[in-house]
C-alpha cells in the first residue's frame, strides 16, 4: 500500500537515506529541510527519477507555526501523513562547565521540542485513520551519555521517554511509536569530528567499523512498515555493537 511518509531533516545524512528507503518501499515522501533547499531538491529528484513521488518542504521543526504549515502542505500535496520520522537533529558540543544556556536550549528545541510538535501534528490524522507509525531518531548518547554532549544526550534521552509515553497513549488506536538509536554514522554531522574520532569509535564497536546511513534507514523502514505491527515503545540500537 502506498503510504505518506514525512521525514524531518530529510535533505541530508540519515534523513536522506530514510527518504530513499521509504520511497523504495512505495511511500510518497515529504522531504523536510531547514536551510539546504538544494540538498532536499536533489533527494526529491532522486526519488522521482526512480519513479516515486516526493515533495520538499522547508520548515524549522522547532517552530510550531512552521510545523503546522508543513503538515498542511504535506496533506495538500501528498495526503495525510501516515508515517512520521522525527530525524532532524543538531549538536552544539562542549563540556558542561563551558556550555551556554543558548547551546542547551537550541539543541533541546531542534532535537526534542520538534518531536513533540511534529508528533502532535501527525497524530490528528493518524488517530482518525486508526493507523500510524512514528519513529524517533535518538542516539546511543541518549542511552549511555557522552562527555561533551550533555545537551545532546539529554535531548536524545528525552526522545526515549517521549516515545514510550506516546506509545502507551495511542497504542489502542493502531499507532506505534518507536525509537532508533544510532551509533557513529558517517554523515555531515560526524565529519567535523575527524578520522581519529571515527577510528576510536570503530575500535569500540563489536563490528569494528562506523555505520552507513542506509544501515539505519533499513531499520527505520521496517519499523514504518506493516510488518512491525506488534512493535511499540522500543529502542532499537543501530550501533554495530558499540553500547552493549
Ligand atoms: P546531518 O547533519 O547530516 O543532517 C541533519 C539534517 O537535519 C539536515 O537534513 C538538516 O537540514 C536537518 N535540520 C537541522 N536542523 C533543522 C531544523 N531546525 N528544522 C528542520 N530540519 C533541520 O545529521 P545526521 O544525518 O548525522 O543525523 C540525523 C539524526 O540522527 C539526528 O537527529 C542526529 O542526532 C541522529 N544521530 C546521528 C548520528 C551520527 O553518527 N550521524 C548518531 C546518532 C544519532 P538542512 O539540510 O536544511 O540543514
Amino acid at each position: 500500500m502506498s503510504r505518506v511518509a514525512l521525514v524531518t531533516g530529510g535533505s541530508r545524512g540519515i534523513g536522506r537515506a530514510v527518504c530513499m528507503e521509504m520511497a523504495g518501499r512505495g511511500c510518497r515522501v515529504a522531504v523536510n529541510f531547514a536551510r539546504r533547499s538544494d540538498a532536499a531538491a536533489e533527494v526529491v529528484q532522486a526519488i522521482r527519477g526512480a519513479g516515486g513521488e516526493a515533495v520538499a518542504i522547508g520548515a524549522d521543526v522547532s517552530d510550531a507555526d512552521q510545523v503546522n504549515r508543513m503538515f498542511e502542505e504535506a496533506k495538500q500535496t501528498l495526503g495525510p501523513v501516515e508515517i512520521l520520522v522525527n530525524n532532524a537533529g543538531i549538536t552544539r558540543d562542549g563540556l558542561l562547565a563551558r556550555m551556554s544556556p543558548e547551546q542547551f536550549d537550541e539543541v533541546l528545541a531542534v532535537n526534542l521540542r520538534s518531536a513533540f510538535l511534529c508528533t502532535k501534528a501527525a497524530l490528528r490524522s493518524m488517530l482518525r485513520a486508526r493507523w500510524g507509525r512514528v519513529i524517533c531518531i535518538s542516539s546511543v548518547a541518549g542511552v549511555s551519555g557522552n562527555p561533551g554532549q550533555a545537551n545532546y544526550a539529554a535531548s536524545k534521552a528525552g526522545l526515549i521517554g517521549f516515545a514510550k509515553s506516546v506509545a502507551r497513549e495511542v497504542g489502542s488506536r493502531g499507532i506505534t511509536v518507536n525509537v532508533v538509536a544510532p551509533g557513529f554514522i558517517a554523515t555531515d554531522l560526524t565529519a567535523p569530528l575527524g578520522a581519529k574520532a571515527a577510528e576510536a569509535t570503530a575500535s569500540g564497536a563489536a563490528l569494528g567499523r562506523v555505520g552507513d546511513p542506509a544501515e539505519v534507514a533499513n531499520v527505520v523502514g521496517f519499523l514504518g512498515s506493516e510488518a512491525a505491527s506488534y512493535v511499540t515503545g522500543q529502542v532499537w540500537q543501530v550501533d554495530g555493537g558499540l553500547a552493549l
